[in-house]
């Protein structure tokens, strides 16, 4: 079991974290925290120490800022993905159009373990283009292995948290229902009190 505080790229308190690997699409998508505002990928300097902390950039300089918006616009493709998870809309075409983008850069690659196990390895044309088809293999993986529709986005529009549904019954819509869930509801409560 994997000490998720001990993991330095693991952003915020991570109160409902994913397993490995997936916590790593898991906090790819928390880099932006709606609740404060903060984004680790914008800035180059932080982003650059963010993705070389989760092995997502080994380049011995900052990303370009048009790496940074690709990678942004990946995240939030993989949002939309895990708002449909969550019992929301399925993603709009226009919404996976950056995570095909990277998609299509990609080149991996077949490579044999030690043991024999056959492995799919990122070996695309640059060090951004690497960090993101690691995700995308993560994320192929965990949607063989029934991982996947247990990541979600918190259903309060506001928040859109990635949180990972250990749930029996995998109902959870909430990333915290002390907080959003009852935000929520009180909300609505509100508004049939109208
Ligand atoms: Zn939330």
């Amino acid at each position: 079991m994997v000490v998720v505080s001990m993991l330095p790229w693991v952003p915020g308190q991570e109160t409902k974290p994913a397993p490995m690997p997936l916590l790593l699409v898991q906090s790819f998508v928390n880099t932006w925290d709606g609740d404060h505002g903060s984004d680790l990928l914008l800035d180059p300097s932080a982003a650059r120490t963010w993705l070389t902390a989760a092995g997502l950039w080994n380049a011995d300089r900052v990303p370009a800022p048009a790496e940074l918006d690709l990678a942004r616009r990946v995240r939030e493709s993989i949002r939309a993905m895990l708002v449909a998870n969550g019992g929301g809309p399925q993603p709009a075409p226009g919404d996976l159009q950056a995570i095909q983008a990277a998609a299509q850069v990609s080149r991996p690659a077949l490579q044999i373990e030690p043991g024999g196990q056959v492995s799919l390895r990122a070996e695309p044309a640059g060090p951004l283009e690497a960090g993101l088809v690691t995700l995308l293999l993560v994320i192929r993986d965990a949607q063989h292995d029934g991982t996947w529709q247990r990541l979600k986005a918190c259903s309060n529009p506001d928040c859109r948290w990635a949180f990972y549904d250990r749930s029996h019954s995998q109902v959870g819509a909430w990333c915290d229902m002390a907080t959003c869930g009852n935000r929520i509801k009180n909300r609505r409560l509100r508004q049939r009190q109208r």
